[in-house]
């Protein structure tokens, strides 16, 4: 039968209890929110929300073609300025995704017979735009500047390494000067995903490469997301104006997909916008993941000491890390649950956000439910 594999995995997936499901939020949730990426709260901002529904009055619902036919409105070009000024580089271009973003830098910087030398922690839209360029791909050592050194000095040709700025699973922080430096030592670029560090990292969150000495650099170049801190969606790279112009003429996500939805460009403008407005948001969503992870760690909870605002929490097995995340829902919190096969590395956790605008009651409330429930 066609696609009779299909089954044969979905029994394995049911036989192991790790079977995914969708489940619609409703738009009033009883539930406390330590599950989303929505950092600074600005996600449900009234300046945020009005300026979505103002775009989409004046640009309609879609942004009707793609970024170089007729998907560029004035709120696109806007964004893009504000984002490059903010987070200090020449210039930035927005996408429809964070994941078409990455696509887009690492495909479109890493040329025919260049080497990528990517983080074995890297996100999953790192990884797929290594599978899609056409150079050749070694993965090396998680935050290992070393690591990167030898494994740059074996090509004599165009290279580059690619890593996450904050990775996502466990919350931790790639060691970003240092890797600069040893791509310098060997003439390299650097591309970095900054999903988890914009907004949160840096003076008023203007992010890792911006805490790490490296904003405006001409050989550094930044991917984002509009999805997390901003509150909206979208994806951004950031770098020197001739990359950002190479973009515009070589990269296939962006030329070829439908340009971000104006709703969505004017609702991470007005997040930006707050962001600049409000700098203590970002110092706060740190605050909150230092206070979680305290109180985890002091209930006997095995969490990983974050650097953003991503809290890891370990569990004995993927079976109990789904249950224990099923068991927090019931108890009214919603936390995330990370378990093979999305984790490379096999080793389950619970999946905490630490948002700015949690309450210290909050705080508490949940490393209650999280300990209450604990497998
Ligand atoms: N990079 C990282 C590190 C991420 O965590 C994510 C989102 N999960 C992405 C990229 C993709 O961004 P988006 O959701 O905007 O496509």
């Amino acid at each position: 039968m066609a696609f009779g594999w299909i089954d044969e995995q979905a029994d394995a997936r049911r036989r192991a209890g790790l079977v995914r499901t969708l489940r619609p939020r409703p738009a009033d949730t009883p539930l406390l929110d330590l599950a989303s990426n929505d950092y600074l709260g600005l996600a449900r901002h009234p300046e945020v929300t009005e300026a979505a529904a103002a775009a989409a009055r004046t640009w309609g619902g879609g942004s009707t073609g793609s970024r170089l036919v007729t998907g560029t409105t004035e709120l696109h070009t806007e964004l893009e300025r504000e984002l490059a000024d903010f987070c200090g580089f020449e210039a930035a271009l927005v996408f429809s995704s964070g994941y078409a973003a990455n696509l887009a830098a690492v495909t479109a910087l890493a040329p025919h017979g260049s080497l990528i030398v990517s983080d074995a922690g890297n996100h999953a839209s790192l990884i797929d735009g290594c599978r899609l360029a056409r150079a050749t791909t070694q993965v090396v050592a998680h935050a290992d500047p070393e690591a990167v050194r030898k494994a740059l000095g074996t090509h004599a040709g165009e290279a580059v390494l690619v890593s996450d700025t904050v990775f996502s699973v466990d919350g931790d922080a790639a060691p970003l000067a240092e890797f600069a430096m040893a791509c310098r030592e060997h003439g390299a670029g650097l591309v970095v995903d900054d999903a988890h560090g914009l907004g949160v990292l840096g003076p008023g969150g203007r992010g890792a490469p911006h805490a790490a000495g490296l904003a405006g650099a001409d050989d550094v170049v930044v991917t984002a997301t509009l999805s997390k801190s901003l509150g909206s969606q979208g994806g951004a790279v950031l770098g020197p104006a001739r990359v950002i112009e190479h973009l515009i003429n070589a990269a296939r996500t962006f030329i070829f997909d439908t340009g971000l939805a104006p709703a969505a460009a004017g609702a991470a403008l007005a997040a930006l916008r707050l962001l600049r407005r409000e700098p203590e948001r970002a110092a706060r969503a740190r605050t909150v993941a230092t206070e979680l992870h305290a109180r985890l760690t002091a209930a006997g909870l095995e969490a990983v000491r974050p650097d953003a605002a991503v809290v890891s929490v370990r569990a004995p097995s993927p079976e109990s890390a789904v249950r224990w995340a099923a068991d927090c829902r019931a108890a009214g919190l919603a936390v995330g649950c990370f378990r093979p096969p999305s984790v490379p590395d096999g080793i389950s956790r619970l999946r905490l956000t630490a948002r700015a605008d949690l309450s210290g009651a909050q705080i508490e409330r949940a490393v209650r439910v999280i300990g209450e429930t604990r497998p």
